[in-house]
């Protein structure tokens, strides 16, 4: 309660429900947030990560997902512990994402770690398909269509903007736009006389947010490499993660999920 006091000039009421205005980083325009109830916080999260729109992406693309449309008090928090203890993402890529990269200088099968942005989206095509198929793997090809759906969505953590908003200006719509509803008329909106004006002011605006992103990422990311390019040394009777295909005749052991 105390944080939506301290919020409340954001706070608004519109048709009866309760909102928060948000400023969106790359836009810099107002966003609604549905202010979700505790009850439905779960069914949220759910949506975001689990669903094959969301596609079990990682905390921040799952984060970026669900501010654009939802805000609580605890999300962040919340979020966090929803992706670091999600069953699917554990058995798939081990505890975190930062285990994947450290061992960066060495190669495994199945693991393509030289990290050449084929080799990058191969991965998260093939991590998105073991996490949907069925045991039998025959139907991988059904999944394509919402793995896009999925990715399009979904920011880029280089350019920090979804590339459907990269390329269209806006968000794709989501079965997470439909929980939150129809919205209440904006104060700007798009309309035949302005249409095109607004369209360039818009994709300009993005265009301009992502620039600096990618300058930003890219001086951060030389850093991390630099600090985390290294062995990593194991003592006994420590616990780690086994990475276990079980070969199945028929089956490909890269798209399975354990
Ligand atoms: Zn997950």
């Amino acid at each position: 309660m105390k944080v939506y006091t301290s919020q409340w000039d954001s706070l608004v009421i519109l048709d009866d429900i309760l909102y928060r205005e948000w400023i969106s980083s790359n836009l810099k325009s107002k966003v609604l947030q549905l202010i979700v109830p505790r009850n439905y916080i779960n069914t949220v999260l759910e949506e975001a990560h689990d669903s094959p729109s969301s596609g079990y992406f990682g905390v921040n693309k799952t984060l970026q997902k669900v501010r654009k449309r939802f805000y609580w008090a605890s999300y962040k928090k919340d979020i966090e512990n929803w992706c670091r203890s999600c069953s699917k993402c554990i058995t798939r890529k081990g505890p975190s994402d930062k285990c994947h990269s450290i061992q960066k200088t060495r190669t495994t099968p199945l693991h393509p770690q030289s990290d050449g942005q084929v080799e990058r989206q191969n991965r998260t095509i093939i991590d998105y398909l073991a996490k949907y198929i069925s045991d039998n793997q025959k139907d991988w090809d059904r999944w394509i269509a919402l793995y896009l759906l999925a990715y399009r969505s979904s920011v880029h953590a280089t350019t920090g903007t979804s590339p459907a908003e990269m390329y269209t200006g806006s968000d794709l719509r989501l079965p997470l736009d439909l929980m939150r509803g129809r919205l209440p008329e904006v104060e700007n909106p798009y309309t035949r006389e302005n249409y095109v004006h607004k369209l360039k002011n818009d994709i300009d605006k993005i265009h301009d947010f992502t620039r600096t992103h990618i300058k930003i990422t890219s001086q951060r990311s030389k850093k991390y490499y630099d600090r985390t390019a290294r062995h990593i040394n194991f003592t006994n009777n420590q616990k780690v993660w086994f990475f276990n295909t079980r070969r199945l005749k028929g089956r490909t052991p890269k798209l399975q999920s354990n």
